[in-house]
């Protein structure tokens, strides 16, 4: 399960304390058939407070489950995430899918419109490599970033409601770029499409539910179709389109797999940048610790020159709690990447951000928190700087 900041600011409510029973409850519970019923309360009362736009009670509900009971934490947030991502009736299901792409560019990654027969051709790939035979799929017309993705549940639902609409009316969604908040500037970065795929009740979803299809097979095949239709929107980016799937299962790989992405991404954006071999390239890496370990944090310098060009951040997802492993994943990463001179400190290093622009710092070959600069001469380039 993803880790996420705890909320609670209020008094908990009566919708929370509901919540908190029916999840206990649903993960006591002995048999299926006693499962369907706790389940059938909890979304019942998971959609009444996602149409009234009751988040908080959902917050409170999972931060209070989060350190009481990690299992019925687990319950309660698969639910909820089902409440937004699903909807059934008239005799179909629908699921709002995320299809995301990691890319990394010494210019800018776009977000933007995408025009009628883009999404005809995506959509043609979606059908022939990753959908069941009898699926249908409406667009929300917009490469978005992360920064421009719906910001919590309430968030989610709304967006997920105009997908299950547009689906039903068999259109695409017409985003307006004008309310989507601006996006920061990354080296590497992911993109989303968003989807809602519409199949009738009882019948498959994926081409992977079919007996001849796989996951590998859909994978491969759309990391080739669609990453060349991708590659056409997204001009001067080196790009890996990702398995499209259900809106937080693709969030959740995206999250992951970006971690490894962007620090290949980090030695190849500095050969091109100072055109050296990756040989001259040299990495720090250190864990950094706030209460607890929260991210390891790699910088980058090159050739003689000591100063922190370019860094990378590697967050910790729940799966991940042995320190040792992660230095170990760090280092295969870049030195597959051609680097060869990797440092792991054991120095615990504090969580430290750039007052003035709110950039992480990044661990030099001394174990010093720096900030991040380039020559000079090369400062048009996207980096936090100031
Ligand atoms: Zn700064």
């Amino acid at each position: 399960m993803k880790r996420r900041p705890l909320h609670t600011r209020h008094r908990p409510s009566r919708d929370s304390d509901r919540l908190i029973w029916l999840a206990q409850g649903l993960t006591d519970s002995g048999s299926r058939l006693e499962d369907a019923w706790w389940e059938g309360e909890l979304s019942a009362l998971i959609e009444k407070l996602l149409r009234g736009g009751d988040e908080d009670a959902l917050n409170q509900a999972l931060d209070r489950l989060h350190e009481t009971n990690p299992r019925a934490y687990d319950e309660l947030a698969d639910m909820i995430e089902a409440g937004c991502e699903i909807n059934r009736g008239d005799g179909v299901g629908r699921l709002v899918i995320a299809l995301p792409v990691l890319a990394w560019s010494r210019y800018s990654i776009a977000t933007r419109s995408l025009p009628a027969a883009t999404l005809d051709a995506l959509r043609a790939q979606l059908h022939g490599h990753v959908l069941a035979a009898g699926a249908k799929v409406a667009f929300a017309d917009y490469l978005f970033s992360p920064d421009q993705m719906p910001q919590g549940y309430g968030d989610t639902h709304a967006l997920a409601e105009d997908l299950w609409q547009a689906a039903a009316a068999g259109k695409d969604l017409k985003v307006d770029a004008r309310h989507l908040p601006e996006s920061q500037s990354f080296v590497s970065d992911v993109r989303y499409l968003l989807a809602c795929v519409e199949v009738p009740a009882g019948q498959p979803v994926f081409r992977w539910n079919e007996p001849d299809g796989s996951r590998e097979a859909a994978e491969l095949a759309w990391t080739n179709q669609g990453g060349a239709l991708l590659q056409g929107l997204l001009t001067g980016c080196t790009l890996q389109a990702l398995l499209p799937d259900a809106y937080f299962a693709a969030w959740r790989k995206a999250d992951r797999e970006t971690r490894g992405f962007a620090l290949k991404s980090a030695a190849a954006y500095l050969q091109t940048l100072f055109s050296i071999p990756a040989s001259h390239i040299h990495a720090v890496a250190a864990p950094y610790f706030d209460r607890f370990l929260e991210e390891w944090r790699v910088g980058f310098s090159v050739g003689d020159d000591p100063q922190v060009v370019h860094g990378v951040t590697w967050p910790l997802m729940e799966q991940d709690e042995e320190q040792a492993d992660i230095a170990a994943q760090i280092e295969a990463l870049l030195k597959e990447a051609g680097v060869i001179d990797v440092r792991i400190l054991d120095t615990r290093m504090p969580l430290e951000y750039c007052d003035d622009c709110g950039a992480p710092l990044f661990p030099n070959a001394d174990g010093e928190n720096i900030h991040t600069e380039l020559p000079e001469d090369m400062q048009d380039t996207p980096a936090h700087l100031h």
